[in-house]
């Protein structure tokens, strides 16, 4: 793709590691031309239909329609609350209500006034990115967010196809979603929003296809929606439980799917530490993003003595030098219905601070666990850590990574450091196959010794050290730790191809 306004694209910049890694292993040509770009490109629209709102009057409306008789609702569940102020109105709200409507305007005590605002089909743009097949059905998560397009999809799902060949489990590589701010809408029209995706997207879906699985904003409830969307109505349903992963573990998900990505960084930065003789006990813990990766991680390094000591997320940041509270961290952030967008802001066991000074806080590791891009130039200009382990998915620019470099600050790739999502995802589709299930602390030990191994492995190519398990990818000289990530994927998938040949 050419440059935008003198800028690469996203997916442009993420393939440099690939061209450089495929230079140095002197990849087949014909095996670069098919990893280059994804296998399919898919960009669809769903539509459904959304529900009534109350919308919030301005101060100025407000004074204008005072002689509005303040009505009662008896449903407490007819008015759902939507992070952006507005609530959904269900139809229930009607049943044994006392309501007043004046030129479409109601006054709710405690709640306020609001118009009335018709719903009406909506329609949002859905994405699924199958990179490559190669190794085994596509995989990748399903993102709901407001700022997702064509090229961060093509990345993510191209990083998918590094990701599971690295975690060597026998996947390819895909990424989709929606644009939306899901925080904007009611449960039942994300339901709706999920099945309509299925729905469309069906054909090109299956456990031995493509099998989506959660990501930023998409959760386990939602796999739930997917899973039945696609096996409704089929005669052997049962063995199609393998369609999506990261489901509940009461309808075929696996122990420890939840926490994997966040257990998985856990176990990197546990040999990271080791390599290091660094002590995890008392270590000083700043982390980005606070969702499923970044409280787990929170919660398992708290676990081990680490001391957590800044949260940042979209809606603020919060710092306490002893370390936070990481029990009540999470039940201000996830059990606390009050909290509608799910966010550190607010919590009262720490001072709050801003993004610019979160970055500077004195600490020995930093997990980025949010979106992509943050740590730039001058984000890594400022970090004062000895180690970035990369729990979302690109959060380093390509400057960013230069900085690091320069400074000396240790990086854990997110094509490692995260890949306990997509080994445990690994793990429920085998026991979805064999109608098993498996303990958590059998799951965890597999993902230890697999996370690890390879963890290994890429440290020997980095540093040019070959032993019994990494002779065969070392290169002759040290590497940066992201290309030597990125060797150990391609001399996996090319091996496929090479072996396999190709169907003309
Ligand atoms: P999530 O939706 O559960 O949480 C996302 C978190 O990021 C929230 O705390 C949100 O407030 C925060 N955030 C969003 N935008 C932000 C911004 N601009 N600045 C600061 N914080 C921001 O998502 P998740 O599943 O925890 O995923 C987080 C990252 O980890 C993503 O990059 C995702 O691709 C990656 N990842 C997730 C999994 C998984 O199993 N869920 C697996 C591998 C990688």
């Amino acid at each position: 793709m050419t440059p935008r306004n003198g800028r690469k694209s996203i997916y442009d910049e993420a393939m440099e590691t690939f061209h450089r890694a495929a230079d140095l292993i002197g990849m087949n040509p014909r095996v670069r031309l098919e990893l280059e770009e994804p296998d399919f490109e898919h960009i669809f629209y769903v539509t459904i239909e959304t529900r009534d709102r109350l919308v919030p009057l301005s101060s100025q409306e407000v004074a204008q329609v005072r002689d509005v008789r303040p009505s009662s609702v008896k449903a407490a569940d007819a008015l759902e609350p939507l992070a952006n102020g507005q609530f959904v109105l269900h139809r229930r709200a009607l049943l044994e209500s006392d309501i007043e409507l004046r030129h479409g305007v109601i006054n709710i005590p405690q709640k306020g006034i609001f118009r009335v605002q018709k719903g009406g089909p909506r329609k949002f743009k859905a994405y699924r990115i199958q990179h490559n097949q190669v190794r085994g059905p596509y995989k990748g998560g399903i993102r709901f967010h407001k700022d997702v397009s064509l090229d961060l999809f093509k990345t993510l799902a191209a990083d998918m196809t590094w990701k599971t060949a690295i975690a060597e489990v026998p996947f390819g590589g895909a990424k989709g979603g929606i644009k939306i701010d899901p925080f904007n809408y009611s449960r039942e029209e994300i339901e709706h929003l999920t099945l309509r995706y299925v729905y469309k997207f069906k054909k090109f879906m299956g456990p031995f296809l493509d099998i989506p699985a959660p990501d930023v904003g998409t959760n386990g409830e939602i796999m739930a929606y997917m899973m039945r969307q696609f096996t409704d109505g089929e005669r052997e349903h049962h063995k199609m439980r393998g369609v999506v992963t990261g489901k509940d573990v009461r309808i075929g998900g696996s122990e420890g799917r939840l926490k994997a990505t966040g257990q998985g960084v856990v176990y990197c930065i546990e040999e990271w530490a080791r390599e290091h003789g660094f002590a995890l006990k008392g270590a000083r813990v700043t982390i980005q993003g606070f969702g499923n990766v970044g409280s787990s991680a929170a919660e398992i390094l708290h676990g081990l003595g680490a001391r957590i000591v800044a949260v940042n997320d979209v809606n603020g940041t919060i710092h306490r030098d002893e370390g936070v509270d990481v029990a009540a961290l999470v039940q201000h952030v996830h059990h606390n219905a009050a909290n509608l967008r799910r966010t550190v802001a607010g919590f009262p066991g720490a001072a709050a601070i801003s993004k610019d000074d979160f970055w500077r806080v004195d600490a020995d590791i930093c997990i980025p666990a949010a979106l992509g891009e943050e740590i730039t130039g001058d984000v890594a200009e400022r970090l004062r850590v000895k180690l970035v382990a990369e729990g979302a998915n690109g959060p380093s620019t390509r400057d960013g990574d230069r900085v690091l470099a320069e400074r000396r600050i240790d990086v854990v790739p997110d094509v490692i450091c995260n890949a306990g999502g997509v080994t445990v995802s690994y793990y429920e589709w085998l026991q979805n196959q064999r109608l098993e299930h498996w303990t958590e602390a059998e799951v965890n030990a597999r993902l230890s010794l697999a996370l690890k191994k390879n963890y290994g492995i890429i440290l020997d190519i980095a540093r040019d050290r070959p032993q019994r398990e990494s002779r065969a990818y070392c290169v002759g000289r040290p590497v940066d730790v992201r290309t030597a990530a990125m060797i150990v994927a391609l001399k996996r998938i090319e091996a496929h191809y090479l072996l396999e040949g190709f169907s003309q």
